[in-house]
């Protein structure tokens, strides 16, 4: 059993909550990722999991044991970090046996696990060069490789691709997904980048200034976000957030503001009339629309066109001077700067944010 529980935990540096009463269950084998803007508190809660801080309060539970007291070497885990921090003078080999023959395993075994991780992550050739001799992205199989020949219960990897070019990084995001679907080991990731937590995580955990906003998979936390923070944090461009007021009509639920309303979705959650609230529209749930559409639209006045081949990004502003995004497919049917358009999203896909609060109503 590799699951790994926080339990109450908070880490508090100086005035400084790095992270506050944070409870966690990351199953076993689950690949989950600690995802939020820099300084939300996910290097601290993955190096609490390490051992390389204490916590200043809870617990942390690493299978049946508790580890919160517990030094690194001694919770059977292994890091990954965004400096893979190879030894220059030591071969690859050497690099990545240098952890096994610190804990004294035998020296067949040494060989044996060295090339198993070798062939796994194809750097079998290159077992003789030195780090400085390997391009980036090997040089970050050999840091997984160093990880993976100590058969750990649990991988921790903080950013362990920010240092790769865009291209190497999303071929290396694949390959992380494969071996963790070989290995089956539990992975805790940090990331501040949503696009990685979005295609990496089988659940993702959003953090902002050492509180957890939300848990659960990319698909829950894209269709359902809690609140306006993840909301906005997850997916690009960013979701488009409109000011206004709830109007109730002969039993309907509207959205008001200037230059226009809409319906919104029945829901259980009760709304009252005025209420300010914030309605958040994906950019790719806007589709541009006849400028005769009769339904309830969004008119606004397209100021920048963005053209990049397969989609194109059109920003927009509405007679209230509020931002609009929308995100199309090709570009043959992108509208000319300036032009005045009309767009509107499926009810479905209409979220509704008490203003106050920032918390999700629909
Ligand atoms: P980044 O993406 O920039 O690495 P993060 O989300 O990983 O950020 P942490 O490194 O966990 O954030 O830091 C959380 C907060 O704790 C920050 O305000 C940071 O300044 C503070 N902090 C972290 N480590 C220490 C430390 N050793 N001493 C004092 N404050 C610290």
């Amino acid at each position: 059993m590799a699951e790994v529980r926080l339990v109450g935990v908070t880490k508090v540096f100086g005035n400084t909550t790095a992270v506050a009463k944070t409870d966690l269950e990351i199953k076993d084998g689950e690949f989950l990722v600690l995802v939020g803007p820099s300084g939300c508190g996910k290097s601290t809660t993955l190096r609490m999991i390490a051992g390389l801080e204490t916590p200043t309060e809870g617990d942390i539970y690493i299978g049946e044991r508790k580890v919160t007291h517990l030094e690194p070497k001694d919770r059977d885990i292994a890091m990954v970090f965004q400096n893979y921090a190879l030894y220059p003078h030591m071969k690859v080999f050497d690099n990545m046996a240098f952890g096994l023959r610190l804990r004294k395993v035998p020296k067949q075994e040494i060989e044996v696990r060295v090339k198993e991780a070798a062939e796994i992550l194809g750097i079998a050739h290159l077992l003789d060069r030195y780090p400085k001799q390997l391009s980036g992205g090997q040089r970050q199989r050999v840091a997984l490789g160093r990880a993976i020949v100590r058969h750990p219960q649990v991988f921790l990897m903080d950013e362990p691709l920010s240092n790769l070019d865009a291209k190497l990084r999303v071929q290396m995001r694949a390959e992380l997904i494969k071996l963790h679907q070989r290995l089956k080991t539990t992975v805790v990731y940090v990331t501040h980048d949503q696009t990685e937590a979005m295609t990496m995580g089988m659940r993702i955990v959003v953090m902002k200034d050492g509180i957890v906003q939300q848990v659960g998979t990319p698909k829950e936390i894209y269709n359902n976000p809690g609140n306006i923070f993840v909301a906005g944090f997850i997916g690009s461009p960013p979701m488009n957030f409109l000011k206004g007021v709830i109007e109730q009509q002969n039993g309907k639920v509207l959205f008001k503001t200037q230059g226009f309303t809409l319906n919104l979705p029945t829901t259980k959650v009760p709304i009252m009339a005025s209420q300010e609230v914030i309605l958040g529209i994906r950019p790719e749930s806007l589709t541009i629309v006849n400028n005769d559409d009769k339904g309830a639209c969004i008119p606004c006045e397209v100021e920048v066109v963005e053209n990049i081949g397969s989609e194109t990004i059109i920003h927009a502003r509405t007679s209230g001077k509020e931002e609009v995004v929308i995100k199309t497919s090709g570009f043959e049917k992108a509208p000319q700067m300036g032009a005045a358009i009309k767009v509107k999203a499926w009810q479905g896909n209409l979220h509704l944010f008490d203003a106050q609060s920032g918390k999700c109503i629909i």
